[in-house]
Protein backbone atom coordinates (compact mmCIF):
# COMPACT_ATOMS: atom_id res chain seq x y z
CA UNK A 1 0.00 0.00 0.00
CA UNK A 2 1.20 3.61 -0.78
CA UNK A 3 1.57 5.60 2.25
CA UNK A 4 1.81 9.03 1.47
CA UNK A 5 -0.88 10.74 3.04
CA UNK A 6 -3.46 12.25 1.82
CA UNK A 7 -5.26 14.08 3.97
CA UNK A 8 -3.37 15.61 6.86
CA UNK A 9 -5.78 17.81 9.45
CA UNK A 10 -3.57 19.34 12.53
CA UNK A 11 -4.97 20.45 15.51
CA UNK A 12 -8.39 21.19 14.34
CA UNK A 13 -10.96 23.16 16.73
CA UNK A 14 -14.25 23.58 15.40
CA UNK A 15 -17.09 25.39 18.30
CA UNK A 16 -20.80 26.26 17.86
CA UNK A 17 -22.81 29.67 18.89
CA UNK A 18 -25.89 28.87 20.96
CA UNK A 19 -28.25 30.81 22.96
CA UNK A 20 -26.19 29.45 26.50
CA UNK A 21 -22.50 30.61 24.65
CA UNK A 22 -19.70 28.46 22.45
CA UNK A 23 -19.64 25.03 22.59
CA UNK A 24 -16.62 23.57 21.66
CA UNK A 25 -17.14 20.58 19.53
CA UNK A 26 -14.24 19.49 18.05
CA UNK A 27 -10.98 20.55 19.98
CA UNK A 28 -7.84 19.74 18.54
CA UNK A 29 -7.92 17.12 16.62
CA UNK A 30 -5.36 15.51 14.53
CA UNK A 31 -5.38 13.12 12.10
CA UNK A 32 -3.72 12.03 8.83
CA UNK A 33 -5.37 9.67 6.32
CA UNK A 34 -2.96 7.48 3.68
CA UNK A 35 -3.85 6.57 0.21
CA UNK A 36 -5.97 4.00 -0.04
CA UNK A 37 -6.78 3.46 3.44
CA UNK A 38 -10.24 3.09 5.07
CA UNK A 39 -10.25 5.12 8.69
CA UNK A 40 -13.24 4.96 11.05
CA UNK A 41 -14.14 7.87 12.91
CA UNK A 42 -15.93 6.14 15.69
CA UNK A 43 -17.75 8.21 19.12
CA UNK A 44 -20.70 8.43 20.40
CA UNK A 45 -23.45 10.54 19.67
CA UNK A 46 -22.16 14.23 19.91
CA UNK A 47 -18.79 13.84 20.17
CA UNK A 48 -17.83 15.99 16.97
CA UNK A 49 -17.44 13.21 14.11
CA UNK A 50 -19.88 15.69 11.94
CA UNK A 51 -18.71 18.52 12.72
CA UNK A 52 -15.10 17.89 11.75
CA UNK A 53 -16.11 16.00 8.37
CA UNK A 54 -18.49 19.42 7.69
CA UNK A 55 -15.58 21.72 8.84
CA UNK A 56 -13.20 19.81 5.99
CA UNK A 57 -15.86 20.12 3.45
CA UNK A 58 -16.89 23.75 3.58
CA UNK A 59 -19.85 22.57 5.01
CA UNK A 60 -20.47 24.14 8.51
CA UNK A 61 -23.68 25.85 9.51
CA UNK A 62 -24.00 29.23 10.21
CA UNK A 63 -23.44 29.36 14.26
CA UNK A 64 -20.16 27.13 13.12
CA UNK A 65 -16.70 28.60 13.29
CA UNK A 66 -13.45 26.89 12.38
CA UNK A 67 -11.06 27.86 15.33
CA UNK A 68 -7.49 26.72 14.42
CA UNK A 69 -6.55 23.93 12.55
CA UNK A 70 -5.20 22.66 9.01
CA UNK A 71 -6.50 20.27 6.64
CA UNK A 72 -3.81 19.57 4.45
CA UNK A 73 -4.92 18.08 0.99
CA UNK A 74 -2.80 16.41 -1.47
CA UNK A 75 -4.17 15.34 -4.89
CA UNK A 76 -2.48 15.50 -8.56
CA UNK A 77 -3.80 17.97 -10.74
CA UNK A 78 -2.76 17.43 -14.79
CA UNK A 79 -0.17 14.58 -13.55
CA UNK A 80 1.19 17.61 -11.04
CA UNK A 81 0.83 17.01 -7.34
CA UNK A 82 -0.25 19.58 -5.46
CA UNK A 83 -1.03 20.37 -1.65
CA UNK A 84 -4.07 22.98 -0.33
CA UNK A 85 -5.26 23.82 3.42
CA UNK A 86 -8.88 22.66 3.15
CA UNK A 87 -9.63 25.57 6.00
CA UNK A 88 -7.76 28.21 3.95
CA UNK A 89 -10.56 28.05 1.12
CA UNK A 90 -13.36 29.88 0.69
CA UNK A 91 -16.83 28.00 0.72
CA UNK A 92 -17.15 29.06 -3.34
CA UNK A 93 -13.66 27.49 -3.65
CA UNK A 94 -14.75 24.09 -1.96
CA UNK A 95 -17.66 24.27 -3.73
CA UNK A 96 -16.16 24.12 -6.97
CA UNK A 97 -12.56 22.45 -6.99
CA UNK A 98 -13.25 19.60 -4.57
CA UNK A 99 -16.78 19.06 -3.36
CA UNK A 100 -17.88 15.52 -5.30
CA UNK A 101 -15.21 15.91 -7.78
CA UNK A 102 -11.77 15.11 -5.19
CA UNK A 103 -13.77 14.79 -1.81
CA UNK A 104 -17.20 13.00 -1.80
CA UNK A 105 -20.01 12.86 1.13
CA UNK A 106 -22.64 10.49 1.96
CA UNK A 107 -24.73 11.49 4.31
CA UNK A 108 -26.82 9.31 6.64
CA UNK A 109 -29.95 9.32 5.22
CA UNK A 110 -30.30 9.16 1.44
CA UNK A 111 -33.43 10.77 0.93
CA UNK A 112 -31.55 14.17 1.49
CA UNK A 113 -28.79 13.65 -1.05
CA UNK A 114 -31.70 12.19 -3.55
CA UNK A 115 -33.72 14.49 -5.10
CA UNK A 116 -37.23 12.83 -5.70
CA UNK A 117 -38.21 14.24 -8.49
CA UNK A 118 -35.65 13.28 -10.71
CA UNK A 119 -34.69 9.98 -12.16
CA UNK A 120 -31.88 7.71 -10.61
CA UNK A 121 -29.97 7.80 -14.14
CA UNK A 122 -30.46 11.84 -14.34
CA UNK A 123 -28.95 12.05 -10.92
CA UNK A 124 -26.16 9.84 -11.32
CA UNK A 125 -24.90 11.19 -14.57
CA UNK A 126 -25.49 15.17 -13.50
CA UNK A 127 -21.76 15.45 -12.02
CA UNK A 128 -20.02 13.70 -14.94
CA UNK A 129 -21.63 16.01 -17.28
CA UNK A 130 -21.35 19.16 -15.08
CA UNK A 131 -17.56 18.45 -13.89
CA UNK A 132 -16.04 16.22 -16.80
CA UNK A 133 -18.21 17.37 -19.51
CA UNK A 134 -18.88 13.66 -20.10
CA UNK A 135 -20.69 13.41 -23.42
CA UNK A 136 -24.65 12.40 -21.85
CA UNK A 137 -24.69 9.01 -24.15
CA UNK A 138 -21.23 7.79 -21.95
CA UNK A 139 -22.53 9.20 -18.80
CA UNK A 140 -25.57 7.40 -19.43
CA UNK A 141 -23.19 3.76 -19.73
CA UNK A 142 -20.54 4.54 -17.04
CA UNK A 143 -23.62 5.46 -14.44
CA UNK A 144 -25.24 1.81 -15.54
CA UNK A 145 -21.35 0.29 -14.73
CA UNK A 146 -21.58 2.30 -11.48
CA UNK A 147 -24.66 0.96 -10.42
CA UNK A 148 -23.45 -2.66 -11.02
CA UNK A 149 -20.20 -2.13 -9.31
CA UNK A 150 -22.41 -0.98 -6.06
CA UNK A 151 -24.60 -4.09 -6.50
CA UNK A 152 -27.32 -2.55 -8.55
CA UNK A 153 -28.13 -5.90 -11.18
CA UNK A 154 -31.09 -4.17 -12.87
CA UNK A 155 -29.19 -1.68 -14.02
CA UNK A 156 -30.83 -0.44 -16.89
CA UNK A 157 -34.40 -0.57 -15.49
CA UNK A 158 -33.36 1.35 -12.01
CA UNK A 159 -32.01 3.87 -13.87
CA UNK A 160 -35.28 5.09 -15.14
CA UNK A 161 -36.73 4.86 -11.67
CA UNK A 162 -37.43 8.00 -9.36
CA UNK A 163 -35.90 7.23 -5.61
CA UNK A 164 -39.05 6.83 -3.74
CA UNK A 165 -39.30 3.48 -6.21
CA UNK A 166 -36.35 1.85 -4.28
CA UNK A 167 -35.48 0.29 -1.11
CA UNK A 168 -33.38 2.35 1.89
CA UNK A 169 -30.68 -0.03 1.15
CA UNK A 170 -30.86 0.20 -2.45
CA UNK A 171 -31.39 4.31 -2.15
CA UNK A 172 -27.85 4.04 -0.13
CA UNK A 173 -26.09 2.39 -2.82
CA UNK A 174 -27.42 4.86 -5.32
CA UNK A 175 -25.79 7.33 -3.10
CA UNK A 176 -22.28 5.76 -3.01
CA UNK A 177 -22.77 5.50 -6.49
CA UNK A 178 -23.22 9.26 -7.32
CA UNK A 179 -20.26 9.76 -4.77
CA UNK A 180 -18.02 8.26 -7.00
CA UNK A 181 -19.22 8.74 -10.01
CA UNK A 182 -16.45 11.93 -10.17
CA UNK A 183 -14.14 9.60 -9.16
CA UNK A 184 -12.81 11.22 -5.98
CA UNK A 185 -10.29 10.72 -4.28
CA UNK A 186 -11.60 10.54 -1.01
CA UNK A 187 -14.93 9.24 -0.14
CA UNK A 188 -16.50 10.74 3.25
CA UNK A 189 -18.97 8.44 4.86
CA UNK A 190 -20.97 10.21 7.60
CA UNK A 191 -23.05 7.59 9.36
CA UNK A 192 -24.17 6.11 5.99
CA UNK A 193 -26.21 3.30 7.39
CA UNK A 194 -27.43 4.04 10.92
CA UNK A 195 -31.34 4.07 9.30
CA UNK A 196 -30.88 0.37 8.22
CA UNK A 197 -30.90 -2.88 9.32
CA UNK A 198 -27.86 -4.82 10.31
CA UNK A 199 -27.86 -7.00 7.41
CA UNK A 200 -27.68 -4.42 5.16
CA UNK A 201 -25.63 -2.37 7.66
CA UNK A 202 -23.04 -5.13 6.74
CA UNK A 203 -23.60 -5.50 3.02
CA UNK A 204 -23.29 -1.90 2.41
CA UNK A 205 -19.63 -1.65 4.66
CA UNK A 206 -18.44 -4.61 2.52
CA UNK A 207 -19.53 -2.85 -0.51
CA UNK A 208 -17.55 0.19 0.73
CA UNK A 209 -14.20 -2.06 1.47
CA UNK A 210 -14.86 -3.90 -1.94
CA UNK A 211 -15.09 -0.68 -4.01
CA UNK A 212 -12.15 0.78 -2.30
CA UNK A 213 -9.99 -1.99 -3.46
CA UNK A 214 -11.25 -1.40 -6.69
CA UNK A 215 -10.97 2.28 -7.25
CA UNK A 216 -8.11 2.74 -4.73
CA UNK A 217 -10.40 5.83 -3.20
CA UNK A 218 -9.28 6.59 0.27
CA UNK A 219 -12.15 6.72 2.72
CA UNK A 220 -13.24 8.28 6.02
CA UNK A 221 -16.02 6.42 7.67
CA UNK A 222 -17.66 7.78 10.47
CA UNK A 223 -19.94 5.88 13.02
CA UNK A 224 -21.38 5.70 16.66
CA UNK A 225 -21.07 1.51 16.30
CA UNK A 226 -17.19 0.75 16.86
CA UNK A 227 -18.32 -3.22 15.68
CA UNK A 228 -19.65 -2.23 12.23
CA UNK A 229 -16.21 -1.26 11.54
CA UNK A 230 -14.13 -3.65 12.68
CA UNK A 231 -13.59 -5.64 9.92
CA UNK A 232 -12.96 -3.39 7.42
CA UNK A 233 -11.08 0.01 9.02
CA UNK A 234 -7.27 -0.11 8.63
CA UNK A 235 -7.24 2.77 11.20
CA UNK A 236 -9.37 3.69 13.63
CA UNK A 237 -9.72 6.91 15.72
CA UNK A 238 -12.20 7.08 18.73
CA UNK A 239 -13.55 10.69 19.60
CA UNK A 240 -14.98 11.64 23.03
CA UNK A 241 -16.37 15.13 23.44
CA UNK A 242 -14.73 16.70 20.85
CA UNK A 243 -11.29 15.20 20.96
CA UNK A 244 -9.30 12.07 20.00
CA UNK A 245 -9.36 10.29 22.96
CA UNK A 246 -7.57 6.87 21.12
CA UNK A 247 -6.09 5.97 17.65
CA UNK A 248 -4.78 3.26 16.18
CA UNK A 249 -4.38 0.46 13.76
CA UNK A 250 -7.76 -1.52 13.52
CA UNK A 251 -5.40 -4.41 15.28
CA UNK A 252 -4.48 -1.70 18.33
CA UNK A 253 -7.55 -0.26 18.99
CA UNK A 254 -9.15 -4.01 18.77
CA UNK A 255 -6.79 -5.81 20.76
CA UNK A 256 -4.70 -3.23 22.28
CA UNK A 257 -6.92 -0.57 23.64
CA UNK A 258 -5.70 1.72 26.06
CA UNK A 259 -8.29 3.86 26.84
CA UNK A 260 -11.17 3.13 29.32
CA UNK A 261 -13.17 5.00 27.03
CA UNK A 262 -12.17 2.83 23.89
CA UNK A 263 -12.54 0.07 26.89
CA UNK A 264 -15.50 1.12 27.28
CA UNK A 265 -17.15 1.09 23.73
CA UNK A 266 -15.43 -2.72 23.01
CA UNK A 267 -17.30 -4.12 26.08
CA UNK A 268 -20.74 -2.44 24.34
CA UNK A 269 -20.13 -4.17 21.07
CA UNK A 270 -22.84 -6.80 20.73
CA UNK A 271 -21.00 -10.05 19.88
CA UNK A 272 -22.02 -13.41 18.22
CA UNK A 273 -22.51 -15.28 21.28
CA UNK A 274 -23.31 -12.25 23.10
CA UNK A 275 -26.44 -13.43 25.88
CA UNK A 276 -28.39 -11.49 28.43
CA UNK A 277 -27.85 -7.78 29.05
CA UNK A 278 -25.57 -5.86 26.92
CA UNK A 279 -23.13 -3.70 28.69
CA UNK A 280 -23.55 0.23 28.65
CA UNK A 281 -21.24 2.57 29.55
CA UNK A 282 -22.99 4.17 32.84
CA UNK A 283 -24.12 8.13 32.38
CA UNK A 284 -24.27 10.33 29.12
CA UNK A 285 -22.12 11.97 26.41
CA UNK A 286 -21.06 16.04 28.75
CA UNK A 287 -22.72 19.00 27.58
CA UNK A 288 -19.43 21.20 26.71
CA UNK A 289 -21.44 24.89 26.74
CA UNK A 290 -19.76 25.21 30.21
CA UNK A 291 -17.02 23.45 29.32
CA UNK A 292 -14.07 24.92 32.17
CA UNK A 293 -11.28 22.50 31.12
CA UNK A 294 -10.42 19.36 32.96
CA UNK A 295 -11.06 15.43 31.37
CA UNK A 296 -14.72 15.31 30.51
CA UNK A 297 -15.14 11.68 30.18
CA UNK A 298 -14.05 11.96 34.32
CA UNK A 299 -17.48 11.28 35.89
CA UNK A 300 -18.19 8.48 33.82
CA UNK A 301 -14.57 7.01 34.18
CA UNK A 302 -14.07 3.95 36.82
CA UNK A 303 -10.32 4.67 36.63
CA UNK A 304 -10.54 8.14 36.62
CA UNK A 305 -7.29 9.89 38.92
CA UNK A 306 -7.65 13.36 40.41
CA UNK A 307 -5.70 14.56 37.75
CA UNK A 308 -8.20 14.23 35.56
CA UNK A 309 -10.66 16.81 37.07
CA UNK A 310 -8.33 19.40 36.64
CA UNK A 311 -5.91 18.77 33.37
CA UNK A 312 -7.75 17.26 30.00
CA UNK A 313 -4.61 14.39 29.43
CA UNK A 314 -2.54 15.01 26.58
CA UNK A 315 -1.88 12.53 23.90
CA UNK A 316 0.79 9.89 25.23
CA UNK A 317 2.26 8.00 22.17
CA UNK A 318 2.39 4.09 22.85
CA UNK A 319 3.57 2.92 19.48
CA UNK A 320 4.62 5.04 15.94
CA UNK A 321 0.43 4.64 15.29
CA UNK A 322 -1.30 3.91 18.73
CA UNK A 323 -1.74 6.77 20.58
CA UNK A 324 -4.10 8.17 23.98
CA UNK A 325 -5.04 10.72 25.57
CA UNK A 326 -5.39 9.12 29.43
CA UNK A 327 -3.72 9.75 32.31
CA UNK A 328 -3.34 6.08 33.10
CA UNK A 329 -0.33 6.57 30.47
CA UNK A 330 1.66 8.85 32.57
CA UNK A 331 4.73 6.81 34.11
CA UNK A 332 3.35 8.48 37.17
CA UNK A 333 0.31 6.85 37.32
CA UNK A 334 -1.14 3.35 39.02
CA UNK A 335 -0.85 0.45 37.13
CA UNK A 336 -4.06 -0.24 35.51
CA UNK A 337 -4.94 -3.05 32.75
CA UNK A 338 -8.10 -3.02 30.99
CA UNK A 339 -10.74 -5.03 33.34
CA UNK A 340 -10.87 -9.14 33.26
CA UNK A 341 -14.21 -9.47 31.40
CA UNK A 342 -13.17 -7.54 28.49
CA UNK A 343 -9.77 -9.03 28.00
CA UNK A 344 -11.31 -12.80 27.65
CA UNK A 345 -13.88 -11.49 25.02
CA UNK A 346 -10.88 -9.76 22.77
CA UNK A 347 -9.76 -13.47 23.47
CA UNK A 348 -12.66 -14.77 21.62
CA UNK A 349 -12.70 -11.83 19.40
CA UNK A 350 -9.38 -12.94 17.84
CA UNK A 351 -9.96 -16.66 17.98
CA UNK A 352 -13.00 -15.60 15.58
CA UNK A 353 -10.78 -14.07 13.45
CA UNK A 354 -8.03 -16.42 13.08
CA UNK A 355 -10.99 -19.14 12.26
CA UNK A 356 -12.74 -16.76 10.03
CA UNK A 357 -15.65 -17.16 11.74
P1 LIG B 1 -21.61 13.68 16.15
O1 LIG B 1 -21.60 13.76 14.67
O2 LIG B 1 -20.42 12.98 16.72
O3 LIG B 1 -22.88 13.10 16.68
P2 LIG B 1 -21.67 16.58 16.02
O4 LIG B 1 -20.42 16.88 15.30
O5 LIG B 1 -22.93 16.62 15.23
O6 LIG B 1 -21.54 15.16 16.76
O7 LIG B 1 -21.85 17.57 17.26
C1 LIG B 1 -20.80 17.88 18.15
C2 LIG B 1 -21.30 18.87 19.17
O8 LIG B 1 -21.63 20.10 18.54
C3 LIG B 1 -22.54 18.44 19.91
O9 LIG B 1 -22.44 18.92 21.23
C4 LIG B 1 -23.66 19.15 19.18
O10 LIG B 1 -24.74 19.41 20.03
C5 LIG B 1 -22.99 20.44 18.76
N1 LIG B 1 -23.55 20.94 17.50
C6 LIG B 1 -23.49 20.33 16.30
N2 LIG B 1 -24.06 21.09 15.34
C7 LIG B 1 -24.48 22.22 15.95
C8 LIG B 1 -25.14 23.40 15.51
N3 LIG B 1 -25.44 23.59 14.21
N4 LIG B 1 -25.43 24.34 16.44
C9 LIG B 1 -25.08 24.18 17.73
N5 LIG B 1 -24.47 23.09 18.22
C10 LIG B 1 -24.16 22.12 17.34
MG1 LIG C 1 -23.03 13.06 13.31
Amino acid sequence: MNSSKILEIKNLSVTFRTSVGEVPAVRGLDLDLKKGEIIAIVGESGSGKSATARAIMGLLENNGKIKSGMANFTYSRNGETVCCDLLSLSRKEIRKHINGRRIAMVFQDPMTSLDPTMTIGKQLTEGMVIHYKTPKKEAWRKASELLEMVGIHDAEKRMKNYPHQLSGGMRQRVVIAIALSCNPDILICDEPTTALDVTIQAKILDLIAGLQRKTGVSVIYITHDLGVVARVADYVAVMYAGRIVEKGTANEIFYHARHPYTWGLLSAMPSLDSSGELYVIPGSPPDLSGYKGGDPFADRNAYALNIDRRIDPPMFRITETHYAATWLLDPRAPKVSMPAELEVRIRHMRKEEEYGI
